[in-house]
């Protein structure tokens, strides 16, 4: 393989004359011809991309969002979240509670905010997708999806993005008294694995990485995949699939200048539209599968804030670097670190007026340590009324239940680590506990959704993979049942959640795809 570029000062500027189309600046419409149309930049559009422009297949990208560069960033929240998320991060998760969902819509999707964590889809998850969906190796075909198919694409994107561990000079204190507390509370626990070159422990992953340290999308797989030939139409939002028959032939977009953009495929069009846009686009496009838009999961995530008498500083350190797989299988719950900025930090912390003003001033004092929920339940994504796209979801009682033990088992880590304070964030119960004997009451708490500050930030299923139509979207080679040419590779094809951080195993599932659908239209090229 190439070597790619990795210049992170210029990662995102020099690109190819012609390689990037604006889509807010063009005033005329505009048709284009690829071997491979890709709708979506993000984790999966541009991996999916960057692999087929080795393979030696021309692509063209369609991203409904901008591209918000590097120099362009801010570390003020409401400046990044409009330009670069979904409903300037307003999305909400429709159900029994009000639980945001945050999504990016920008060049490199949701990897330009996100916290750059790796980890490898677990074997025994893999191992549920072979027993209950029918994805293993049925000793037929070559189009399993296993540990052995996944494990080289997992290593190449491990070279690529430079995954290691939090440097300890960056670690800071939020993230290294976590990992030292849960190692004493007898958990099994570690620095966080990440995509990082040269990370400076900024603690402003969720505004975008202002050193270009943060090996997201924009700064690897899109620019280098331009630099191969690949074109990018920006702010141009794919309406449709167009469809000859059976068969996808490109794809038609709106630009946000309000031009008709037609970019048609000679072979394939890839839909990486992430787990909530895919499923209306396939609908927008004539696909009818019965569970399309079905089986949509999440990890909800929770966070419980602790006060110290002496500076945690989460300013310094990795956004996110210390975690804790201890209970993902027996307890269905990940623990993290996190730290916000304090724009965020106010949604997190509880109390209005003065009481809110008073914890603020103590920032530099608290640690916050969070929870990813493993959830079984299952939410249904249809179009929404005014538009855009809606998503029914409810916490069954038992994931409420997986979310109150981690709750209370990081406010008794709190504890141990010397909180003076406890903010559990956990309506019903007082704002702050003062004493490790107080976290009985978190155990006791609330079994209602409604009482928990959740957000939704790892998205799956709605498109799911299976061999057999009737209850499927897509076949095991990701290509949509029924259609000729069409092809879904992101997290919407996962028939389950899978109880760490997706990036990496929607990046390895992307790859996947493109390497073997790339062979396969390679192969017939040279036939032909
Ligand atoms: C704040 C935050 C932190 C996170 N932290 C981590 C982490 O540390 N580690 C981890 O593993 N995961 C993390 N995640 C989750 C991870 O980022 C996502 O799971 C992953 O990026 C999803 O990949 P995707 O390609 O499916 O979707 P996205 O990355 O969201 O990309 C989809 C792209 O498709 C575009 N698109 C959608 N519809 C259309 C259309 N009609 N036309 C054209 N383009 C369209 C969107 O604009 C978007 O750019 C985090 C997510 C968030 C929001
Ligand atoms: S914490 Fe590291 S990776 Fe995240 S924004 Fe700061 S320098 Fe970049």
């Amino acid at each position: 393989m190439t070597t790619p570029l990795h210049d992170v000062r210029h990662a995102d500027e020099d690109l190819p004359e012609g390689a990037v189309v604006d889509g807010d600046a063009i005033d005329d419409a505009i048709s284009d011809v690829f071997d491979v149309v890709i709708v979506g930049s993000g984790a999966a559009g541009a991996v999916a991309a960057h692999t087929f422009v080795e393979a030696g297949l021309s692509v063209g990208i369609v991203e409904e969002g901008p591209w918000v560069k590097t120099r362009d960033l801010s570390p003020d929240v409401h400046t990044v979240f409009s330009r670069a998320l979904r409903a300037a991060g307003m999305q909400i998760l429709h159900g029994r509670a009000f639980m945001p969902m945050l999504q990016g819509r920008c060049v490199g999707g949701s990897t330009l905010v996100n916290s750059a964590i790796a980890w490898r889809i677990p074997e025994d998850v893999v191992g549920e997708w072979s027993s209950r969906f029918g994805l293993g190796d049925d000793g037929k075909d070559d189009d399993a999806i296993t540990m052995r198919d996944l494990e080289p694409c997992f290593d190449a994107l491990e070279r690529d993005l430079n995954v290691r561990e939090v440097d300890d000079a960056v670690l800071g204190e939020n993230n290294r008294l976590f990992v030292d507390q849960a190692r004493r509370s007898g958990y099994v626990a570690a620095p966080m694995k990440r995509y990082d070159r040269g990370c400076k422990g900024s603690g402003f992953c969720i505004t975008g990485c202002p050193n270009a340290a943060k090996q997201g999308m924009s700064v690897t797989y899109v620019p280098w995949a331009l630099r191969r030939g690949a074109r990018i139409f920006t702010s141009c939002r794919v309406e449709r699939v167009e469809m000859k028959g059976a068969r996808a032939t490109g794809v038609r977009a709106r630009s946000a200048s309000g031009h008709d953009v037609v970019v048609r495929a000679r072979h394939a069009v890839v839909v990486a539209a992430s787990t909530v846009q895919t499923p209306n686009l396939l609908r927008r496009s004539g696909v009818r599968a019965k569970a399309l838009g079905r089986h949509f999961q999440a990890h909800p995530g929770l966070a419980v804030s602790g006060l110290f008498d002496r500076p945690i500083q989460m300013s310094h350190g990795a956004t996110q670097g210390g975690e804790s797989l201890h209970f993902r299988k027996t307890e269905r719950f990940k623990m993290e670190t996190i730290s916000l900025p304090p724009d965020l930090a106010g949604a997190r912390i509880p109390g209005v007026g003065a009481e809110l003003a008073e914890r603020l001033a103590q920032l530099s004092h608290v640690a916050v340590w969070a929870a990813q929920v493993r959830a079984e339940a299952e939410g249904v994504v249809t179009p929404a009324w005014v538009g855009g796209d809606r998503v029914r979801y409810s916490m069954t009682k038992n994931d409420v239940g997986v979310a109150r033990k981690a709750a209370a088992t990081i406010a008794r880590m709190l504890f141990d680590a010397g909180a003076r304070e406890v903010w559990p964030s956990i309506y019903g119960l007082p704002t702050v506990l003062r004493s490790k004997d107080d976290v009985r009451l978190i155990e006791e708490g609330p079994l209602d959704s409604q009482c928990y500050g959740f957000i939704a930030t790892h998205l799956f299923g709605a498109a799911r993979m299976g061999p057999d139509p009737k209850t499927s979207v897509v076949g095991r080679d990701f290509g949509v049942h029924g259609a000729e040419g069409l092809y879904v590779v992101d997290s919407s094809v996962f028939p389950t959640n899978l109880g760490v951080n997706p990036q990496h195993t929607i990046m390895a599932m992307s790859r996947l795809a493109a390497l073997r659908l790339g062979r396969v239209l390679t192969s017939r090229r040279v036939a032909a």
